[in-house]
């Protein structure tokens, strides 16, 4: 059997670069690929991280490139929005992450057995981009559960239970066993309708292995792995079996200060101040600088601190044709000094009730369900 590819895309954000570095520093026996999918639309923090990346792990990370581009003095989003006619990629048609990402990594890819690596913290609750080609296999290393959904469907799919059990042996004996006979055995519906209660009973059932010991769940998936096509599969072994550790925001920072490599300038919080009160605001992520995805309040920190890129963004918008990348206002609007005033107050309000729950990690949550959007660009 064909060994698998273990690849890692490095979007120009914090985590994927901290993934690097941590897997590099603790696994240097595997031989890790990086790649970079540029849109030639990024700030200069993003090219300036993959530079200080490269001579840290002393590797290349790989620009892909779609092959018409090749001739193209055009920078590749340039290329793609002219193709389009002008029509702006929005969260509902999202042209940009299709053509400037998934294309090139799947050509990248090229059909081979891979291992992709993705740098979602152990303080988040989402998944990440899940290929569905079946040769490519996720993995999240700063989880506690390092296996994707896809995988977990199947442990606790009832169909496979005779198999599953069969590799839970391997690991669990006693009493341990007799608890995951009692957990494998509560019921699960993989009725499309039910969906919600299906990935609650999931989670159960997958923190109550895990609590068993997890590199004894761990062992015990890697073990029923090898009876399906799944690249892993082909490994004798597979060093993160045993991998305890559980990464959250505080350690991606510490990890790129440690290194020397650096946090992106643009997640440093700015102190503002409006009405006579005060507020911070920063860029929560990598990706284009002009990116549909970003807040309101993240443009207004475009237009004050990045004016000239701010411009550039307003260049690509054709308020004739409604195509704006905010939804029902465009940039010029948006900068309005009455409008950017309201945005901010608005700011403030959200940040002092967020400040009042529980989590820290407010940028985090400011940054709500939109990060989900896309993975590929923001990890
Ligand atoms: S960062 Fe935003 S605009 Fe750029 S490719 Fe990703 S989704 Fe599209």
């Amino acid at each position: 059997m064909i060994r698998p590819r273990h690849i890692l895309g490095i979007s120009g954000g914090k985590d994927s670069a901290a993934l690097a570095i941590y897997l590099n520093d603790k696994y240097p026996t595997l031989n890790f690929e990086y790649y970079f999918c540029d849109t030639g639309k990024e700030l200069d923090e993003t090219y300036e991280l993959i530079t200080n990346l490269e001579s840290y792990l002393g590797k290349k990370v790989l620009k892909l490139e779609n092959e018409e581009l090749k001739s193209s003095n055009e920078s590749p989003f340039d290329f793609y929005y002219k193709s389009f006619r002008g029509y702006l990629p929005s969260a509902q048609a999202r042209w940009c992450t299709a053509m400037m990402k998934l294309k090139p990594f799947e050509k990248f890819v090229n059909g081979d057995p891979t291992i992709s690596y993705v740098g979602i913290r152990g303080d988040e609750e989402r998944e990440g981009y899940i290929s569905r080609q079946s040769n490519i296999q996720s993995i999240f290393p700063f989880r506690r559960n390092i296996w994707s959904n896809d995988v977990l469907t199947k442990i606790f799919n009832p169909n496979n239970q005779e198999q599953v059990l069969s590799s839970f042996h391997s690991y669990h004996k006693g009493r341990d066993f007799d608890r995951i006979v009692d957990v494998l055995n509560e019921p699960i519906t993989f009725d499309r309708n039910y969906k919600s209660e299906t990935e609650k009973v999931i989670k159960r059932k997958l923190n109550a292995s895990l609590d068993l010991g997890i590199p004894e769940f761990n062992r015990s998936v890697f073990e029923f792995l090898k009876t399906t096509a799944y690249p892993l599969a082909s490994e004798i072994d597979y060093e993160l079996l045993d991998n305890e550790d559980v990464l959250v925001r505080d350690d991606i920072f510490k990890i790129l200060r440690e290194t020397g490599i650096g946090v992106p300038k643009y997640y440093e919080k700015i102190t503002y101040e409006v009405d006579g009160q005060k507020g911070e605001y920063a860029r929560s992520r990598s990706g284009c600088f002009f990116c549909f995805f970003q807040q309101k309040i993240e443009w207004i920190w475009l237009l004050e601190q990045h004016p000239e890129l701010y411009k550039e963004a307003m260049k690509y918008e054709n308020t004739d044709e409604l195509f704006t990348w905010v939804e029902n206002e465009s940039l010029e609007e948006l900068m309005d000094p009455e409008r950017v005033r309201e945005i901010k107050l608005y700011h403030i309000q959200r940040s002092n009730k967020e400040k009042s729950k529980s989590s820290p990690y407010l940028l985090d949550i400011l940054e709500g369900t939109e990060r989900d959007g896309c993975n590929t660009c923001f990890l």
